[in-house]
């Protein structure tokens, strides 16, 4: 559990990843996409759905304007191409199909995530059952874990960055937005890396080092807002978000955690604490029991067929305690008798320094 860091003694640009491969082409999406209605929007950009005439496929389009507050970001934005093709062959972040580019804006055309953001599913009436909750997570931390081991961290994972290639049924995950992310290794400025104030990690309010744990945290508020449809850290104002985030004030009470598993306490407990060295990297999350606790229900053959076998990585959770009147307890609780294993696909990274 030693995470790596993101230096940040130098200026804002230094470290973006200048080299890509997917070329920018000038002819007009609209000569070659129809375009649809709008899918989203953030600050600077706008995604809309589109679909390419020649084929009939469905894309999004994300419309990204290279002027901002009266900078030139094509910089930006070439980064944001250069981590998607890096993380190209991972099935959980979206892919880049092709890149167009006009006299104000680049548009990148990325695969199309039919179902929308997960978001939607922390905020609605009906949250998912916790099976389909361990799931998404699952696959969140399979993509997290890639980019990690890429050596990339992502710096704006939120429900609304998570989406999903179906609906209903909830499809699988695809993690978005990559104008934050940073390379380990490389400087940058941290105060501009700033996400999102509910979401951003103690570290960064601190202006201290970014690291792999830095995403970790987020990966804890995700997980949190999905099984109590509340946000843990958001305040009337920015000011009080920041202070619940920087003194990791979250309501673990009964009243929020209704009908929630005590494993789904405990793993959204080891990922809120404030020092990230304390956090565990996103392999070992993906042992935690909570994720493997429900693994058949969503399979239609029985269990017995899938007898679960010991994983290499060699991180041990410990079993919450069933009856949890004092849940401060839990660290200190003995150390698991069982050992998970992890799907076939996710590489083995055994003691977790990423
Ligand atoms: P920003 O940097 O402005 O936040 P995002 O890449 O997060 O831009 O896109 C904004 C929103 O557009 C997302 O939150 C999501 O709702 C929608 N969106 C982005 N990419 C896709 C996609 N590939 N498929 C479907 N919707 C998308
Ligand atoms: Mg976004």
């Amino acid at each position: 559990m030693s995470p790596r860091r993101l230096d940040n003694r130098s200026g804002l640009s230094a470290g973006l990843l200048a080299e890509i491969q997917t070329p920018i082409s000038t002819e007009p999406v609209d000569s070659l996409y129809e375009l649809t209605g709008e899918l989203g929007r953030g600050k600077f950009a706008t995604v809309k759905r589109c679909v390419e005439k020649a084929t009939g496929k469905v894309f999004a389009a994300k419309f990204l304007r290279k002027r901002r507050r009266g900078r030139d970001c094509r910089a930006e934005i070439i980064h944001e191409m250069a981590v998607l093709e890096i993380a190209r062959n991972n099935a959980r972040v979206v892919n880049l199909h092709a890149a167009y580019e006009t006299d104000h804006e680049i548009v990148l055309m990325l695969e199309y995530a039919a179902g929308g953001e997960i978001f939607d599913h922390c905020v609605s009436e009906e949250l998912l059952p916790e099976a389909q909750i361990t799931r998404l997570i699952k696959q969140t931390l399979e993509g997290v874990n890639y980019l990690h081991q890429s050596n990339l961290v992502h710096l704006d994972l939120k429900p609304q960055n998570i989406l999903l290639t179906s609906l209903s049924p909830p499809g699988d995950i695809k993690i978005v937005d990559f104008g934050l992310a940073r390379r380990l290794g490389a400087v940058g400025e941290l105060r501009e890396i700033l996400g999102t104030p509910e979401y951003v990690a103690p570290e960064i309010l601190n202006y201290e080092p970014i690291t792999t744990a830095t995403d970790l945290w987020s990966v804890g508020v995700i997980a949190y807002m999905l099984v109590t449809g509340e946000s843990p850290f958001a305040g009337d104002d920015k000011q009080e978000t920041y202070l619940n985030v920087s003194q990791v004030s979250v309501d673990y009470s009964k009243e929020a955690f209704s009908r929630v598993s005590e494993l789904a306490v405990d793993f959204i407990r080891k990922l809120l604490v404030k020092a990230p060295e304390d956090r565990p990297s996103a392999a070992e999350c993906m042992s935690h029991p909570w994720l493997w606790q429900h693994q058949f229900c969503l399979s239609p053959e029985p269990a017995t067929t899938h007898p679960i076998r010991e994983r290499s990585c060699g991180f041990k959770w410990p079993v919450p305690p069933k009856h949890t009147e004092d849940k401060e307890n839990f660290l200190n609780s003995p150390i698991s008798v069982k050992r998970f294993r992890f799907d076939e696909e996710t590489p083995a990274t055994g003691d977790s320094d990423l």
